[in-house]
């Protein structure tokens, strides 16, 4: 009777934080469907099902199968078959600390469903799209960092649901700011991307580091660090959309603090900083994506931004972890032109103060460079190789827009 008893304590469970998944169907005694969720933006478009995050009990030992379903979506108002894909390998981990890559996956193109064959060693095991990242993660880092001489956390504003958005700022502040590159990165604008995270942890942990050449940049830079711009969405294992179904890589030409209070604070920073007369030298935001890895430029009509989009992306193409799909171009004025709420943040930026806005994209699926799936650690070696990256990419000033900051201005 045991072997029974043990089959039908099998169960499936994503409620904790950043956990998500939909209806489980059992197929047959370890095979089961499982729906993954998926969200739609304000008007019920533009669905994407590219988050699962799921702990399985009871299943020690047991050879399960797991079909996930539910997949076709839509992207910028195409119709698309998922961002869940034959090469979008999941991650598995018994303690939520050490993700592992699952080596293969069963595909079915017809469906669409990707099929997991999977052993847990134990009685619990977690599952989920990318190794998460989540805003408790972040509230670590943060006080562990609390007590560093450089670095200095405000808050601009709060989520949908009262979550703050803290703002890093990192700099020197024994050293003058005349002269001082200020680089303001953005990070998870998106929940589903934790990728984006843990190259925020990584950039955030080197710059506070003891290495010669962090030291060197925080003397010498402001750098400005949104590291989470969905808390909302991270919390409840969202996919793009926040809690009023308004994607926050988007919306960045219209003003709703109701709707977006996301959007309206960390743009209102910014634009607040550049009207208070500061430079911003470099903004960039990163983001993950299935296959592609790129940079783009801001829609940069006149090219001035171009030097220093091609020296950056020189530099970042000899990292360990960067791996260029194509060749880096400027972005187009609008994600869709002539739709009001289509810009994204470098679009906006740039559109608003021309701003030398970027943004990256990374992939999730194997990397020809790391031949496999980029790893937590990866991911925390590009936010070192970023940072670096960016700081020898500014060296140049000749062709560099913006005008130098002024002194003691950096803790406005
Ligand atoms: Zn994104």
């Amino acid at each position: 009777m045991l072997p029974l008893l043990a089959l039908f304590a099998i169960s499936f469970h994503a409620d904790f934080e950043g956990g998500n998944l939909g209806r489980v169907d059992r197929v047959a005694s370890n095979h089961f469907r499982c729906h993954v969720t998926g969200e739609t933006d304000q008007d019920g478009r533009n669905r994407q099902a590219s988050w699962f995050y799921f702990r399985i009990d009871g299943a020690k030992g047991q050879l399960l199968t797991l079909d996930l379903v539910d997949l076709p979506g839509e992207y910028n108002y195409k119709p698309t078959r998922g961002s869940i894909t034959k090469d979008t390998l999941p991650f598995y981990s018994d303690d939520r600390q050490t993700w592992h890559e699952l080596k293969t996956v069963d595909f079915d193109e017809s469906v669409p469903l990707q099929r997991i064959h999977i052993t847990p060693k134990s009685d619990s095991i977690w599952i989920a799209h990318v190794p998460p990242y989540t805003n408790r993660n972040l509230a670590q880092l943060l006080t562990e960092i609390k007590e560093a001489p450089n670095v200095k956390e405000t808050v601009v504003g709060k989520s949908v649901k009262g979550r703050e958005i803290p703002l890093l700022t990192i700099f020197d502040a024994t050293v003058p700011d005349r002269g001082k590159k200020v680089i303001w990165l953005m990070f998870r604008q998106h929940s589903w991307e934790a990728g984006s995270s843990w190259a925020a942890e990584g950039a955030i942990r080197f710059l506070l580091s003891s290495n010669p050449s962090a030291d060197r940049i925080v003397r010498g830079a402001i750098v400005k660090i949104y590291p989470m711009c969905d808390p909302d969405g991270v919390a409840r294992g969202g996919v793009r959309f926040n809690a009023y179904g308004y994607d926050l890589n988007r919306n960045w030409d219209t003003v709703d603090p109701k709707k977006m209070p996301e959007i309206t604070a960390e743009r209102g920073a910014i634009l607040d900083w550049i009207d208070s007369g500061h430079p911003v030298n470099f903004f960039l935001t990163l983001h993950n994506d299935e296959m592609p890895e790129y940079l783009e430029g801001p829609p940069d009509q006149s090219s001035a931004t171009r030097p220093l989009m091609e020296r950056l992306f020189q530099i970042l193409s000899k990292t360990r972890t960067f791996a260029p799909t194509r060749t880096p171009q400027f972005d187009a004025v609008s994600t869709t032109i002539g739709k009001p709420g289509r810009m994204n943040a470098p679009q906006a930026l740039f559109h608003d103060r021309k701003v030398p806005a970027f943004l990256i994209e990374q992939r999730i699926a194997k990397s020809p460079k790391l031949r496999r799936e980029p790893t937590i650690a990866d991911r925390k070696q590009f936010g070192v190789d970023l940072i670096q990256s960016l700081w020898t990419a500014l060296q140049n000033p000749s062709d560099e827009p913006g005008a130098e900051a002024r002194d003691g201005s950096a803790g406005n």
